[in-house]
């Protein structure tokens, strides 16, 4: 019978969440449910130095937002150095691992030499037990670290699940550290030992992980645990085809929520990148899930395009309900000091502007004016506004004061009848007043927006 599908994603807190990290999360969510398996959040924190819990934060909000729930976790590897050093211990009882007392000084000669040579510098196993082999005296007052035993011949291989084969020779392998003088894990170990406590059946991690495969499938075999599978995702690249880079992309999560991209939207784009199912692009989670399959990823990186993450941004505030979309819109509004008043509802604001919009932002700027006058730009002011354009407007004011229904519909038919009157074109008429009422000639319908903003205010902004 086949294991129960556990799959992890095990960022390390150094920093942020970065767009990779939630790709990778992505995938491997989505494979565990997919399969209806269970999915682990694990936190990398034993890097002690760069780790932070600010970071661990940021990790634990990026997921929240982007709404990869996890079934297990967060597990941190700080809490688990006991569970690490008991079993350096049976390694070593078992024969798996070796005290190493080379000192520094060893070391460095060790490399010395290779350098001089040209050679690849390695630890020359000099502590490592053998048969019939004597091992040199131990040294007083060197702590000594614990190495892995390397096999020493043969292969290593693995069928990635994306890169397909992979096989290294154990002589490219050294004789790993797993605990450092003071008796710290080191990373390869615990994410092995990790693996192998959470019965994690894929491992789906960065494909900048593969030269540490070989190293943990021989850590893993000595602990006689069932070796996981593996799929490698390739790197995401930015638009120049560069590696993504802090200064010049948007990497971390929080950037796009601040650009006003929604969740849904960037896991759909992220999902198509390296990932595919037939031409469609604009898909749901759920569909995702269904579709999902790693023999469907690309084994080659993938580059970044904001415009398609725009694109995409923009479907899905248009099939995200309008109820939804206004507790998004509201912070938005907030910032940009607007007021939102329980008239007209932020959600049949929405409903009118939503369309026209790709990010949050703007859509919250296509709100804003339906509760306080924008100021309009001299430019547009200079295009649409002239000497004749105040008493017109008063004009239009007295035919909407004195409308007996208020909607749309009795709005537009006014139009036509004063324009001819007035002798002028609809435009004549429309921009001047999207000016008067709203600050901005950019609106949907001047009749719907009317109809939505009221009479009261509406005919108070046009005689302001
Ligand atoms: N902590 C590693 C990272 O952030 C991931 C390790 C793994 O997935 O095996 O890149």
């Amino acid at each position: 019978m086949s294991r129960n599908i556990r799959t992890r994603f095990a960022p390390s807190p150094t920093g942020y969440l970065h767009i990779g990290g939630v790709r990778t999360a992505l995938f491997s969510w989505a494979f565990s449910k997919k399969n209806q398996g269970k999915f682990i959040l694990r936190i990398e924190d034993t890097d002690l130095d760069r780790s932070t819990p600010e970071s661990v934060q940021a990790i634990l909000d990026g997921m929240h937002w982007v709404g990869l729930d996890y079934d297990e976790g967060p597990f941190y590897q700080t809490q688990r150095f006991d569970r690490y050093a008991a079993m350096i211990q049976e390694l070593l009882v078992a024969g798996h691992a070796y005290y190493d007392y080379t000192t520094k000084e060893e070391l460095e000669a060790m490399r010395a030499q290779a350098e001089a040579k040209g050679e690849h510098f390695w630890y020359d196993r000099r502590w490592r037990p053998e048969a019939g082999k004597t091992l040199p005296c131990i040294p007083e007052g060197i702590p000594p670290v614990v190495r892995f035993k390397m096999p020493l011949d043969g292969i290593t291989a693995w069928d990635d699940l994306v890169k397909g084969h992979i096989e290294i020779s154990n002589h490219e392998l050294d004789d790993l550290i797993i605990a450092r003088a003071d008796g710290s894990p080191t990373y390869n170990f615990c994410v092995v030992v990790d693996d192998f406590d959470m019965n994690i059946t894929h491992v789906i991690r960065g494909d900048d992980h593969v030269n540490n495969t070989p190293k943990q499938i021989n850590i893993l075999k000595a602990m006689k645990a069932a070796l996981p599978q593996y799929a490698h995702l390739p790197m995401i690249l930015n638009e120049s085809g560069a590696k993504m880079s802090k200064r010049r992309d948007a990497v971390s999560v929080v950037d796009y929520d601040r650009q006003g991209i929604l969740p849904e939207a960037l896991l759909n784009y992220l999902a198509r990148l390296g990932w595919g199912h037939g031409d469609d692009e604009f898909f749901s989670m759920a569909q995702f899930i269904d579709w999902f399959d790693l023999a469907d990823v690309s084994p080659s990186a993938s580059r970044f395009n904001h415009e398609k993450l725009l694109w995409l941004n923009a479907q899905h505030i248009k099939n995200t309900a309008d109820d939804v979309l206004s507790v998004m819109v509201r912070p938005r509004l907030h910032v940009r000091g607007i007021e939102e008043q329980e008239q007209p509802a932020l959600a049949n604001i929405i409903k009118l502007v939503k369309e026209r919009v790709q990010d949050l932002n703007q859509l919250a700027d296509e709100c804003a004016y339906f509760y306080a006058k924008a100021t309009p730009t001299a430019e547009e002011t200079a295009k649409h506004w002239d000497n004749d354009a105040p008493p017109r407007m008063l004009r239009f004011a007295e035919r909407l004061e004195a409308l007996n229904n208020w909607t749309a519909e009795d709005i537009h038919a006014l139009f036509k009848p004063f324009c001819d009157d007035e002798g002028i074109k609809m435009g004549k008429l429309g921009m001047p007043l999207r000016l008067a009422v709203c600050g901005t000639s950019k609106t949907p319908s001047i009749d719907a927006v009317l109809a939505l903003i009221g009479r009261e205010e509406v005919l108070r902004r046009i005689r302001e």
